[in-house]
């Protein structure tokens, strides 16, 4: 594995070069917020925020995204499809937390019996550059869900800050591409212990994991549980504990235009919408928020676990810190796996 030294002076430098041949998204800020969005310059980089308002995901499962359109003119009907991508792209800053929400999504995107080429085409082009978490917020909890400050899978290249540099490390053959000729100096012994001794210390930091074994296994029992009664009573339904999350993947598709032209696109969905299950008939499965705040749980932390042996959650504590009546996904998971 290459690892090599940038020091902090030369950092925004490589990104500049990265710039010249790649697009780039970073954590940025977009009104009030810091998002990942596509950067033209390194000083845009907000380098110090670990949860974007919105996660990576968007860049290769955009919120919104014309997938065709249609133009109709006599009897001719012509299909434009937007499936295309020509231009390779770098995700730079990724978050452990949020690379791992990339693989569980690939998972759902990419299997050998359905490519979602909206979604692969877009994936195939893009690199991660992540960097671990020397100071994990009060909020994040991703060691009880298989991840960790500095965990690195799913990453072509990890930064990680020992002070006045960053140590890099390339993952993957295009991380070595990335980092080759630039002219950076080979890791030193101090180095590989300053990148260690933040390891430690940030792990400090985290909670004490969960066992997501004992939660699935309660939740297994919990489909008539009181439980839910509780949570929806307060939850709003407003779905922001879905849409922004980075694992979450549900999508609506509608038709946008007249019998001349228009587009199909597909937008971010979520289970927290009484409309989400709502069949023509008039049914609907999931009538009301009890059933959908325990959709959202048992999904994640039962059902996932199931179907692709993943839980469906990164503890990126996104849903924790934006839910508007403070629901905390951490103090469920805690009752749920205290319950009997
Ligand atoms: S963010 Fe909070 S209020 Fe909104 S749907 Fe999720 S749990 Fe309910
Ligand atoms: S459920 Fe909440 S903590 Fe878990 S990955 Fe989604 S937003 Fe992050």
């Amino acid at each position: 594995m290459t690892k090599k030294r940038i020091a902090k002076e030369h950092i925004n430098a490589f990104l500049a070069r990265l710039l010249e041949d790649y697009i780039v998204y970073a954590p940025a800020e977009e009104a009030n917020y810091v998002t990942f969005r596509q950067i033209t310059a390194p000083e845009e980089v907000v380098w110090d925020c670990l949860v974007t308002r919105k996660p990576p995901k968007d860049v290769v499962f955009p919120q919104t995204e014309t997938l065709f359109t249609y133009t109709k003119d006599a009897d001719v009907l012509r299909l434009q499809s937007m499936e295309a991508v020509e231009k390779e792209r770098i995700l730079w800053g990724v978050r452990p937390c949020d690379a791992q929400a990339m693989l569980i999504q690939d998972a759902v995107f990419d299997t050998p019996e359905d490519r979602d080429v909206y979604y692969t085409n877009k994936r195939e082009k893009t690199w991660l550059i992540g960097i671990g978490c020397n100071q994990p917020l009060s909020t994040c909890f991703c060691t009880s869900v298989g991840g960790g400050p500095f965990k690195k899978d799913g990453m072509d290249l990890f930064l990680t800050d020992i002070g006045e540099a960053y140590l890099a490390e390339a993952l993957t053959a295009k991380g070595k591409r990335l980092l080759h000729g630039r002219g950076f100096r080979r890791a030193t012994k101090a180095d590989l212990k300053a990148s260690d001794a933040a390891e430690q210390t940030a792990l400090q930091r985290l909670p004490a994991p969960m066992s997501m074994d004992i939660i699935k296994q309660h939740l297994d029992g919990m489909m008539d549980s009181p439980f839910w009664d509780e949570i929806q009573a307060t939850c709003l339904g407003c779905g922001i504990c879905t849409l922004l999350c980075p694992v979450c993947y549900c999508f609506d598709i509608v038709d946008e235009g007249t019998t001349t032209c228009g587009q199909r696109v597909r937008n971010w969905d979520t289970c927290q919408y009484s409309i989400y299950t709502l069949e023509a008939s008039g049914h609907n499965p999931r009538p009301g928020g009890r059933q959908r705040v325990r959709q959202r749980l048992m999904h994640k932390f039962n059902y996932h676990l199931v179907n692709q042996n993943l839980v469906g959650c990164v503890g990126c504590g996104r849903c924790v810190q934006l839910c508007p009546v403070n629901i905390d996904l951490r103090q469920l998971l805690a009752e749920i796996g205290a319950a009997e």
